[in-house]
C-alpha cells in the first residue's frame, strides 16, 4: 500500500478507527521492510541504508542464482527411478532470503504437471495459512523432501529420500531460514531424523542441524495441508493456526488479528 494512498486514506476517521489503521499500516509497512530487506523504495534513505540494502540485494541475487543451479542439477537428476516417471521436476520456489522455509513431502500430480510446489488443493490451503499470517507466498520458500512425484502419490521410499534430501540440504544452507516449517510427517520425520508421529512432533520447536560447525535451525512440524483437507475439522484448523502463531512469535511478527483463534 503506497504511503500518500495510506495517509489519504486515514484522513476523517474516527480515532479508534484511525488507530487500528495506523497500527496495520505501520505493521504492514514493517513487515514488507522486514521482508524486502528495505528494498522497497519509500522516502529517503540514507547513504548507509542504501549501502546496507544494496548488499542485502546483492546477496539475494547471489542467493537466487545458487538456487538456480541446484534446480537445474534436479530437473536433470536420475538418481533414482522418479526420475523417469516425472513429467516436471519440482525443485521448490520461493524468496531466496526467505525467513521461513515450508517442507512438505513431494509434488502431486498438480505439481507434477506444473512443476512447481503446492500448487493443487494442498497448495491452496498452504497458501490461505501464509496469508492468514499476515504473509505473501513470495515472502517465503516452498520445498519439498522429494523433488519428483512418487507414482499415485505413494509414500517416499527410504532410497528416493537418501538420493533426493542433498538438494533440500544445499537449499537450505544457501536459504538459511530462521524457521523451518515441516509439513506432515514425512517431512518432519526426514528432518528430525526420527520416527515419532506427527501429532507428538507438532506444536512445539525442534532443531534441525544443518552440518558441522552451522547454528541449528528451528523446526517446527505442523500437520500437513494435505491431512488437514482430508480432516478439515475446526480442531485441526486450530492446531495448525496455533502452530504458526508460535512461528510468527518467534519471528517477531505480528498475528494478525482476524485470524485470532
Ligand atoms: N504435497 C506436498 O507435499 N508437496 C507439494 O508440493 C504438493 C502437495
Amino acid at each position: 500500500m503506497p504511503e500518500a494512498f495510506c495517509h489519504s486514506f486515514l484522513f476523517g476517521l474516527n480515532s479508534m478507527e484511525d488507530a487500528n489503521l495506523k497500527k496495520a499500516v505501520r505493521q504492514h509497512l514493517e513487515m514488507n521492510d522486514f521482508f524486502t530487506g528495505g528494498f522497497a523504495a519509500r522516502g529517503q534513505k540514507t547513504t548507509e541504508e542504501q549501502s546496507e540494502n544494496s548488499k542485502m540485494s546483492q546477496d539475494a541475487a547471489a542467493a537466487a542464482k545458487e538456487l538456480e543451479k541446484i534446480a537445474d542439477e534436479v530437473r536433470q537428476c536420475r538418481k533414482c527411478g522418479l526420475g523417469e516417471l516425472r513429467t516436471n521436476a519440482v525443485p521448490g520456489e520461493g524468496n531466496p532470503n526467505a525467513r521461513i522455509l515450508f517442507v512438505g513431502e513431494g509434488p502431486g500430480a498438480d505439481e507434477d504437471a506444473q512443476g512447481r510446489p503446492f500448487v493443487g488443493r494442498a497448495g491452496q490451503l498452504l497458501d490461505k495459512v501464509i496469508e492468514a499470517c499476515g504473509l505473501k507466498r513470495s515472502d517465503v520458500f516452498i520445498a519439498n523432501i522429494l523433488k519428483c512425484r512418487p507414482p499415485e502419490n505413494r509414500d517416499p521410499r527410504p532410497d528416493e529420500i537418501i538420493s533426493c534430501l542433498p538438494y533440500l540440504q544445499a537449499q537450505i544452507e544457501i536459504i538459511n531460514p530462521e524457521i523451518i516449517v515441516a509439513l506432515g510427517a514425512h517431512a518432519a520425520r526426514t528432518l528430525l531424523n526420527t520416527n515419532k508421529p506427527i501429532g507428538q512432533l507438532r506444536g512445539q520447536f525442534h532443531e534441525y542441524y544443518a552440518g558441522i560447525g552451522r547454528p541449528p535451525i528451528k523446526l517446527m512440524a505442523t500437520y500437513h495441508t494435505a491431512y488437514l483437507l482430508r480432516n478439515y475439522s475446526q480442531e485441526n484448523r486450530r492446531r495448525v493456526w496455533e502452530d504458526m502463531k508460535k512461528v510468527l512469535t518467534e519471528l517477531g511478527l505480528p498475528i494478525p488479528q482476524h485470524s485470532r483463534g
